[in-house]
């Protein structure tokens, strides 16, 4: 199970991987924890109709369920804790429950984790021993699997690489710290550097009325609300020169969290996915340029920076993967 703000996916898997059949709803969150407890299990019920019907399968041979959700959970009590994008979800007993109905065991776990352990068992970290994986999307979300472990803080925490500080004097971030890595180069902060970029061209423009309007800058009656991170992506492929400003900057910033975690954990494959990932090929210079220039007290310019393979899958794939490894 792959349970996100606004949507819960349930895969069917046989114990080498197989995707077997899918299934997913919008979650609802604000109607509570019991109503998306119920949407839950009765996704789970109607896979394993499905496979019972199409495959030799009994209930019997169901080895367990995993479960990756977004946000703070606690994997050893099994609760879910996040009502910042699941509302009204607290210290929700969902391992409890799915146990109570399904009796088999069950897993849960954070979606930075899920994901990482996916690539890890059948996406661009397979063989691998250790790998890192960053998600880029609205915030920065980071994991590091070793061997097939995730890897924990104290109490089963889980670290979190989106906030490590990339520079002091950068903008607040909403943990209360200045500059940090997703406030500096995820999707919402290429979208707050381009509205800024067009404000500041705006009030040039103003103080210089003769000045001419550079060719292929971002459009000066844009919305500044409409601008999103893809839309700058666009707009940079196409040769918007303030949408490749914004992007260098972003794709800088970004290769200075990479360049961190390659110092501190070197692993063999960092895995990059999310939107924004979509455009990694706005990133992938600096992020080589950053390699080889902290290519000396480590091996940096070793680690592979890979793109995702599983997709929007990975979290599926990673949920069913805690299950077949325990
Ligand atoms: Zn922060």
């Amino acid at each position: 199970v792959d349970l996100g703000g606004t949507l819960v996916r349930a895969g069917a898997f046989d114990l080498q991987g197989k995707l077997l059949a899918q299934r997913e709803a919008p979650i609802e969150a604000a109607r509570g924890p019991e109503a998306g407890l119920e949407r839950i299990e009765a996704l789970i019920v109607g896979l394993l109709h499905f496979v019972s019907s199409t495959k030799t399968f009994r209930l019997s041979l169901l080895r367990g369920i995993g479960i990756g959700c977004s946000g703070p959970v606690d994997p050893d009590k099994g609760l879910i804790n996040n009502p910042h994008t699941l509302p009204t979800w607290e210290n929700v007993p969902v391992v409890a429950w799915m146990q109570d109905r399904f009796a088999v065991p069950v897993r849960l776990e954070n979606d930075a984790d899920v994901a990482a352990l996916g690539e890890y068992w059948l996406g661009a970290g397979k063989n691998v021993r250790r790998l890192y994986a960053i998600t880029v999307g609205t915030g920065i979300g980071a994991a590091l699997v070793i061997d097939g472990q995730i890897y924990r803080g104290l109490g089963g925490s889980h670290p979190d690489g989106g906030h490590q500080v990339i520079d002091p004097s950068g903008p607040p971030c909403y943990c209360g710290a200045h500059g940090c890595w997703e406030s500096l180069a995820s999707g919402s902060a290429i979208a707050r550097m381009a509205r800024e970029a067009v404000d500041a061209r705006d009030v040039e423009l103003a103080d210089s009325k003769h000045k001419p309007v550079q060719a292929g800058s971002l459009h000066r009656n844009i919305d500044p609300s409409r601008i999103d991170a893809q839309w700058v992506a666009e707009a940079a492929i196409k040769g918007d020169a303030l949408a490749m400003q914004v992007m260098e900057r972003a794709a800088y910033y970004f290769s200075l969290g990479v360049v961190n975690v390659a110092t501190l954990f070197v692993p063999e494959v960092i895995v990059l996915s999310g939107g924004v990932m979509k455009s990694a090929a706005l990133f992938i210079p600096a992020i080589e340029a950053a390699m080889l220039r902290h290519n000396v007290m480590v091996p940096a310019a070793k680690v592979r920076i890979l793109p995702a393979q599983l997709g929007h899958l990975a979290g599926l794939y990673g949920a069913a993967y805690t299950v077949v490894q325990s």
